[in-house]
């Protein structure tokens, strides 16, 4: 591959010929991953990152590896970053389901002000004895928060313009995008896309490598249903929203996640523990090695939270 000028938000990663991930670095302000695809006299990027400097960057990677600027910008779903790198997509048409068209408008500029508000204090108590926050995810952690406060403030934030409920299909010439949704299971409408031609997934926040996934806006059983349709589809390669690029398997690993998240939970409104006491529990082994460890409290409460107000079968007689 002939180089793509280096960003310092992420790295390009070719998959196949007119197929690249932008998987996000450590220190930089994209935070999320995003896929390139050049479809053949038409090019999408799926994802737009978390800043308009990453986003910037993705416009012009993209144009790069595909000899042509951005025509679609794919959003996966509502949070700040996965879209805030749209307004720098200027000409490219932003697709998404009309759900996430829905919720970006409803909520995305409140989240925005919200993280302008709580950022520089989480910043400064960030590696104090009391951090939540792992020495390790510090690095990472700190470039979200920083590239958010860096970012143009007031934001302009740029929602969907092209929607669909079920699917939709970005043709080409040379290959077809097809873009799916299955409803919400990590946020309230998650979007998918898949190269049905070279089985490659990517998955936006239904998926992550090698870190926890986030639960706090989520339903873990739909997020489970979602993933065995999705295996379905027979993915060999999955482009995760956060972490390496991994195998098919991947969405494995994430159902069994969030199934033990809901045993977990089951299990904490049994012995009647406490929300606090059920956050409070052992992560389990096989997931000890995974970043962001500190969602993983947030994660249990959610699933405990969902588990108190699932409505219960008659007891007895
Ligand atoms: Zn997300």
């Amino acid at each position: 591959m002939r180089a793509v000028r280096a960003s310092p938000h992420f790295r390009i990663e070719k998959l196949r010929p007119g197929i690249y991930a932008a998987i996000a670095r450590t220190n930089g302000y994209g935070l999320c991953n995003a896929g390139i695809v050049d479809l053949g006299g038409r090019t999408v990027v799926f994802d737009s990152m978390l800043t308009p400097m990453a986003g910037a960057d993705l416009a012009r990677a993209a144009e790069r590896c595909t000899g042509r600027k951005p025509d679609w910008v794919v959003n996966s779903h509502w949070h700040g970053d996965h879209i805030w790198g749209n307004s720098a997509f200027d000409g490219g048409r932003v697709v998404s389901s009309r759900k996430v068209r829905e919720v970006v408008l409803r909520k995305s500029r409140n989240q925005f002000a919200e993280c302008r508000r709580e950022f520089p204090k989480e910043l400064k108590s960030m590696d104090g004895s009391k951090s939540p926050i792992a020495p390790a995810d510090r690095p990472r952690v700190r470039a979200w928060f920083r590239g958010v406060l860096e970012s143009p403030n007031p934001p302009r934030i740029v929602p969907p313009e092209v929607t669909f409920d079920e699917q939709l299909v970005l043709e080409g010439s040379r290959r077809s995008l097809h873009l799916l949704t299955y409803g919400g299971g990590h946020s309230p409408s998650d979007v998918f896309g898949y190269l049905p031609d070279e089985r490659i997934l990517f998955a936006g926040d239904l998926a992550m490598v090698g870190l926890h996934p986030s639960v706090g806006d989520g339903w873990p059983d739909s997020w489970v249903r979602i993933l065995r349709r999705m295996q379905g589809l027979r993915p060999q390669q999955v482009l995760p929203g956060h972490g390496p690029m991994g195998p098919g398997s991947t969405l494995r690993v994430v159902s069994r996640y969030l199934a033990d998240l809901d045993r977990m939970a089951v299990r904490a409104v049994r012995q009647g523990l406490s929300i606090e006491e059920a956050s409070q529990v052992r992560i389990p082994e096989r997931y000890r090695s995974w970043r962001f460890a500190f969602m993983f409290p947030g994660n249990v409460a959610r699933a405990y939270q969902l588990e108190l107000a699932r409505p219960k079968p008659p007891s007895g007689r």
